[in-house]
């Protein structure tokens, strides 16, 4: 890929002629259209755009090669911050947004209850599983479409937006007809099939890191997304599988600082699954907050000894209520703001 950085006072006649050209020899055009310039991006299978033939073109500022393996989500082709709006709220701007509810949604008075509880503690978005990803064949597997009902319903009553898993292709269209914002988890990170799916479907993705994924794969992964034109995606790192036992995964606090700084992407951290037991989600929360993570998702439950999946690792509504006035102040003084 080569990116075409156009001069501040570019005309759109002169934009509009480095898209014609590219596209005239076959190659894919990426727009990167900032506040401070445009960034055009060509991508090409294996060949080479003729760098000073584009050089040359009125308009044209200059032409640099992207060594990156991933493109589009690189800063170097878009260097301002991903921004884009959840519900009433912004995420990957000033806004840290919240997004807290159970593992999976258990029953339709378990989601209705949940959904309220989080919202009066400041949640934005209301998580819930309908298709659950689970180790073992035997556990739960999630309500399907009944869970996803039960979810419209809880986002019809508080106004919340709802993010769920899907887990295959062919439910991609099922999912985005209940869904504000898909999930891709852990265990699917790397189903390239699934990928193209939520990509083409142009709905916001949450895409997870590979419990033992390199960041630059997750990157590769997100690239899948971007590459169907589909912008709003975030990244979300959950925890990566190490040699410590005592907690359920290592929570790789680097991976947010340099996801933030290899690609414009908003980040998002799930203190949950990245300790698996609830006395470590809040620290884990405020530390993700403190690193530069746009926002957050955590596991409530109003009773967690009850729930059918990652009860060991959720939070009762109190003590989330209680992390979310803690975010409120850690926010501040890293020039974030939690909205009302
Ligand atoms: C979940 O969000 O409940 C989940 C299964 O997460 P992950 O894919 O990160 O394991
Ligand atoms: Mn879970």
């Amino acid at each position: 890929m080569m990116i075409v950085i156009m001069d501040a006072q570019a005309t759109m006649k002169e934009k509009s002629a480095v898209i014609a050209r590219a596209e005239s020899l076959g190659f894919k055009i990426h727009l990167s259209d900032g506040k401070e310039r445009t960034i055009i991006g060509i991508i090409g299978d294996k060949r080479d755009l003729d760098k000073e033939q584009i050089e040359r073109m009125p308009g044209v500022e200059r032409v640099v090669p992207v060594l990156k393996p991933f493109k589009v989500a690189s800063r170097e082709f878009k260097p301002e911050d991903t921004a884009f709006s959840i519900g009433e709220h912004t995420v990957g701007g000033k806004d840290l947004i919240i997004m807290a509810g159970p593992c999976s949604v258990e029953s339709r008075s378990q989601i209705i209850e949940t959904a309220h509880a989080v919202k009066e503690a400041g949640a934005h978005v209301l998580r819930g599983g309908a298709f659950k990803p689970r180790s073992s064949p035997y556990a739960f597997q999630g309500m399907g479409e009944e869970g996803l009902k039960y979810l419209a319903e809880a986002r019809e009553e508080t106004g919340l937006p709802i993010i769920t898993e899907v887990m295959e292709p062919a439910l991609v269209p099922l999912v985005c007809d209940y869904a504000d914002i898909l999930q891709i988890g852990a265990r699917n990170m790397q189903n390239y099939a699934l990928l193209h799916a939520v990509g083409k479907s142009q709905h916001p993705v949450l895409l997870k890191r590979g419990m033992s994924s390199f960041i630059e794969e997750w990157l590769m992964c997100a690239e899948y997304i971007l590459s169907h034109g589909n912008t709003r995606v975030m990244l979300c790192e959950r925890g990566i599988r190490t040699f410590e036992k005592y907690t359920r995964n290592t929570f790789d606090i680097n991976a947010i600082a340099v996801a933030k700084h290899m690609s414009h992407l908003p980040v998002i951290a799930d203190p949950s699954h990245a300790t698996g037991k609830w006395e470590y989600v809040a620290p884990a929360a405020k530390a993700a907050v403190a690193a530069g993570a746009d926002g957050i998702i955590v596991e409530v439950h109003p009773r967690p000894d009850e729930a059918l999946s990652d009860g060991l690792q959720s939070l009762k509504p109190e003590k989330f209520a209680k992390l979310v006035e803690d975010l409120k102040r850690i926010a501040t003084a890293v020039d974030r703001h939690v909205p009302e």
